[in-house]
């Protein structure tokens, strides 16, 4: 199991490693990382792992049964290798401060419309959600969205957690993104934003609500049924 990094700091941008082992000369798996793996709507991190002077570009890192395997862009490394890492911190930013802003307008949009998130997909200029929610309108959206502004400016620290699987169970609103808890797992990440949201995530936050800047609805689509979508920017 790779040691994830980024699971307990998020701000580290920098560290060394040692290689675990090389796949078909590009597939690269260390013994720890702070390279995030592409899931849960947040992409994976690019930057570069350097031995000896010499800089492998990462291009995709992805998550293969407890493993982080991340894919250089040319041959050049061997299992044992001493290595140091550097993360592209601007993108990667950018990917904690939508990711943690997800989780506020989903905290808003599921206390004051009940709606459940059934879907999120973050990019390096905007983001979208989906959701579920019976009584729509723009309008409604647009409110929201002010609000999370308005829940932006109280600046709550963004904490983590260890919580037990009996503890998750007694609180289902913390996997607000329905798709079950894993099995296997006996302990959960909880990512808090204050005392006002809670959930189990895997993803890499921001510390405090005002790192968001502001954020802007800029479409909103009616799926049909109770199906929706929207899409903000943040500025
Ligand atoms: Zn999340």
């Amino acid at each position: 199991m790779t040691e994830a990094l980024y699971m307990k700091d998020a701000y580290l941008k920098s560290w060394d490693a040692k290689v675990v082992s090389v796949k078909d000369d590009k597939f690269i798996v260390l013994d720890k990382t702070a390279f995030y793996p592409k899931g849960g709507g947040q992409p994976w991190d690019e930057g570069y792992i350097i031995k000896d002077g010499e800089k492998f570009k990462v291009v995709y890192v992805g998550k293969f049964s407890g493993d982080i395997s991340h894919e250089i862009e040319k041959p050049g490394l061997k299992e044992g290798d001493l290595v140091s890492c550097e993360i592209d911190w601007q993108r990667r930013y950018t990917y904690m401060r939508y990711h943690t802003a997800c989780h506020l307008v989903s905290n808003i949009l599921y206390r004051k419309a009940n709606a459940k998130i059934t879907g999120n997909q973050i990019e390096l200029d905007k983001a979208r959600m989906d959701f579920s929610m019976e009584d729509y309108s723009p309008e409604k959206l647009s409110a929201f969205v002010e609000e999370s502004n308005e829940v932006i400016k109280q600046n709550l620290p963004i904490t983590i957690e260890t919580m037990s699987r009996a503890a998750v169970l007694e609180e289902p609103e913390l996997a607000r993104l329905a798709i079950g808890l894993p099995k296997n797992l006996q302990e959960f990440r909880i990512v808090k934003i204050g005392d006002i949201d809670k959930q189990v995530d895997g993803g890499t936050h921001v510390n405090s609500l005002s790192e968001i800047g502001e954020i802007e609805l800029t479409k909103t689509v009616n799926k049909g049924k109770s199906n929706r979508r929207l899409y903000f920017i943040l500025k």
